[in-house]
């Protein structure tokens, strides 16, 4: 029986696992004031400014506060003497595929802290005066917890690094299929939950941590299409998305609505330090036929297995992409086995 169907103590999980992720950008947090801590005010991994929706202020409560058109969120602010929560303003719904990101402003500390998405079932109060785990505490909530570990249901499992001050948690959520995948620093962890089809959906995130903030930096959404799911079958493959990268028309339709599906690529100038490449495909993306139709034809080529040239591996990639397959196969395969690596 491979290892990952043992159930192993936290202890000696954390052990194995994990330092708590590096931040997405190294710049320093402003001085806070009495009510907020130092935070992160820069606005790396901001640069495509698109909000499909706010944190709803009609959820807050005493130990929320929101800012800047209601994308940040200041948990209890002062002290703390529970779990704040609170969720979107707009419902996910079946048929769309959502990406969004969430940059952590302050160091995270305590019980937990938690990104997800859950029902409109969840009692936002039911924890005020109690310091819990509230995302995935029922069936009625999924979380990723600063700790590495996802829940629902009450179960936790081991699934990737810590995050923490400066992190970018994405989340992909397909309507469609019914899947949750987090992203951290813009790297695909795997598919963490299945079977969330068929529910109204909003985005939550709930922590028991005094003077901790979090910001909204990108979310959006398109229609679960074949493209879309042709693309994220292709992001598996190194030598496939140099292909994909060349043919302009998807290079800039890939630039701009699905830039998220590939993990960065270190050699090709990454947005891993809060830098975005967008201005240099940009210029590249001028429509030359001649350019175009040979990238087509080597694309073509590629998707018929014919080699297209001497295309060099890169290691940070295929890295990435192994591993965001390999935890997908893992998990699918634990969920289909019902025997999950259980940490309690
Ligand atoms: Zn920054």
């Amino acid at each position: 029986m491979p290892r990952f169907y043992e159930i192993t103590p936290v202890r000696k999980c954390f052990k194995q696992i994990k330092k708590t992720a590096p931040a997405f950008c190294s710049c320093r947090e402003e001085p806070g004031d009495s009510l907020v801590g130092n935070r992160l005010t820069c606005s790396c991994g901001e640069e495509r400014k698109v909000y499909e929706w706010t944190w709803d202020a009609e959820t807050t409560s005493s130990a929320t506060r929101l800012i800047l058109d209601n994308r940040e969120i200041h948990f209890h602010p002062g002290f703390s003497n529970g779990t704040a929560i609170i969720r979107g303003n707009k419902p996910f719904v079946s048929g769309f595929d959502y990406y969004w990101e969430i940059k952590v402003l302050t160091p995270l500390y305590g019980t937990d802290v938690m990104i997800g998405v859950g029902t409109t079932k969840v009692d936002l109060q039911s924890s005020a005066d109690r310091f819990c785990s509230l995302l995935g505490s029922n069936e009625e909530s999924w979380g990723y917890s600063y700790l590495g570990v996802i829940q629902h249901k009450g179960r936790k499992v081991l699934y990737g690094q810590p995050f923490g001050h400066g992190s970018i948690i994405g989340l992909h959520l397909d309507m469609w299929k019914g899947t949750l995948e987090f992203y951290l620093n813009r790297e695909p962890l795997g598919v963490a939950f299945a079977s969330l089809h068929d529910r109204i959906l909003y985005p939550m995130v709930c922590s028991t941590a005094a003077k901790s903030a979090m910001r909204i930096t990108y979310c959006t959404s398109s229609p679960s299409n074949l493209q879309l799911m042709c693309l994220q079958s292709l992001s598996y493959d190194l030598g496939m998305t140099k292909q994909l990268r060349t043919v302009p028309f998807l290079r800039s339709q890939i630039d701009r609505e699905y830039w998220w599906l590939f993990p960065p690529n270190k050699s090709e100038g990454s947005s891993q330090n809060g830098e975005t490449d967008s201005s240099d495909t940009e210029d590249e993306d001028i429509d030359n036929d001649d350019y175009g139709l040979d990238s087509l034809a080597s694309f073509c080529a590629s998707l018929s297995g014919v080699s297209a040239g001497s295309e060099q591996a890169d290691p940070v990639h295929q890295r990435l992409c192994m591993k965001r397959k390999r935890k997908s196969d893992i998990y699918s395969l634990s969920v289909a086995h019902n025997a999950d690596y259980i940490v309690d």
